[in-house]
């Protein structure tokens, strides 16, 4: 267990995962925090299956024979969940299903964990918490600006859940199952918002447990904190399975259970065709020679497959498919050498006759509501001028803008990141005229 005291490795693991962060004193609602969060009872779905809400959900299954959980939410709300679901029953935990190597479906494992108790995941499940591993002081760094932690608690958290008694004891390839009592498990490998993505389905409940490969909001098929490629391709695949099982009962892990077979299968077609009309206006653009910056400017989700974006943003998405699919090269020969557009910042400086005339333009585009081409003039000055205290103001005013019209919580995070940033640089170089104007 951490060394911090467990109260701490909680909020911690909280703030982590989610976004109902404080920053700048401006509270955000994530969309995936979904109302029953501060519930102390369980929600039952039916006889059997009931579900703690969270960051993410758990789910206990209860048969004759014994107890299933299905995903364990993060380290802050297992405790609780644990509690409020042993209420429900306490017979012995034979199976925990864990849907994705996402801290907030493992945070619990070790908690339910009982002797005897089977994890089961799949064979990507291993790969994607080496990937985390590897990648660990970015992701530190990364999850330490997008919900303004401290990094030494970001390091902790993650530390936590990827210590060995969250790993699998049993991992499948395509597909594995299993009867308890009188239900049968059948869980299946599903790529979508991770590779290591599986869903359940439970044949005598027609219930399918969809993990993150639906919620509430478009997907995340890029997300800024960083990811491997997230295929539309296989994601829309593991959609049609699901389609395909006419379940009654939607599970997912970060959304309140849905019911009623037209209803779902309804949801569930809508998801799919947005992702397949992303997907294929971002091919096409592609083969015609479109820019990925254009794509991101030209495509647009007709009314009739709209989803709101507040957490997964078309944009993202579709320069996620262009670079998923062909990488960062954009058939431009001067990109393709070490030397960066920024190489010439101080020659744009100097032929505007310094960095005030820039700044100034900044601010009328900021006016006329341009804040992002305000940011990219201010980024030139900031660059060769990292104190200049009125390129430093502008640019917080741009980012604030950008900030009241935003309805992304990944976007604010890292708006209000970036103002952190120049609020602290500013107060330095105000703390210092002769700097303010370098
Ligand atoms: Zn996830």
């Amino acid at each position: 267990m951490s060394r911090l005291p467990h109260g701490i490795v909680s909020l911690v693991c909280l703030l982590l995962l989610t976004s109902t962060v404080a920053a700048q004193g401006i509270a955000q609602r994530n969309i995936l925090d979904i109302p029953g969060m501060d519930s102390k009872e369980a929600i039952k779905v039916n006889d059997h299956i009931y579900q703690a809400v969270g960051f993410g959900n758990t789910y206990l299954i209860k048969t004759k024979e014994g107890n299933v959980i299905i995903d364990t939410s993060n380290g802050a709300f297992a405790t609780k969940h644990q509690t409020m679901l042993r209420k429900i029953s306490n017979a012995p935990i034979k199976y925990i299903i864990v849907t994705h190597a996402h801290p907030a479906h493992v945070g619990g494992v070790a908690r339910w964990r009982e002797k005897g108790t089977e994890v089961i995941a799949h064979t990507n499940y291993p790969k994607f918490r080496d990937y985390q591993r590897r990648l660990f002081g970015l992701f530190e760094r990364r999850n330490a600006a997008q919900y303004a932690l401290p990094s030494f608690m970001v390091k902790r958290a993650q530390e936590e859940f990827l210590k060995p008694e969250f790993d699998a004891t049993i991992t499948f390839e395509k597909e594995y199952k299993f009867n308890l009592g009188e239900l049968t498990f059948e869980i299946y490998h599903s790529i979508g918002e991770t590779q290591d993505q599986i869903n359940v389905w439970i044949p005598e409940l027609k219930a399918a447990f969809i993990g993150d490969n639906m919620y509430e909001t478009f997907p995340n098929i890029y997300t800024l904190r960083g990811t491997e490629f997230r295929s539309p391709i296989e994601w829309m695949a593991s959609l049609e399975r699901v389609i395909g099982w006419e379940p009654e009962v939607l599970l997912g892990s970060h959304m309140l259970p849905l019911q009623g077979k037209e209803e779902i299968k309804k949801k569930l077609t809508h998801y799919r065709d947005a992702i397949r009309y992303v997907h294929d206006e971002t091919v096409k653009g592609m083969n015609q020679g479109k820019d990925v910056h254009t794509l991101m400017s030209e495509i647009k989700l007709p009314k009739e497959l709209a989803i709101g974006e507040q957490y997964g943003r078309l944009t993202w998405s579709i320069r996620g498919i262009y670079e998923g699919y062909v990488g960062w090269f954009d058939e431009n020969p001067s990109t393709m050498y070490e030397v960066p557009v920024s190489a010439v910042d101080k020659d744009i400086v100097e032929l505007a006759g310094g960095p005030d005339p820039l700044v100034k333009r900044a601010k009328d585009l900021s006016a006329k509501g341009e804040s992002v081409k305000a940011l990219h003039l201010l980024d030139i000055v900031l660059r060769t001028h990292p104190s200049h205290a009125d390129a430093l103001q502008a640019r917080i005013n741009a980012y604030k803008g950008l900030l009241e019209r935003s309805v992304n919580v990944i976007e604010q995070g890292w708006l209000k990141f970036g103002i952190r940033q120049d609020e602290l640089t500013l107060k330095k170089s105000m703390s210092n005229p002769s700097s303010a104007k370098n």
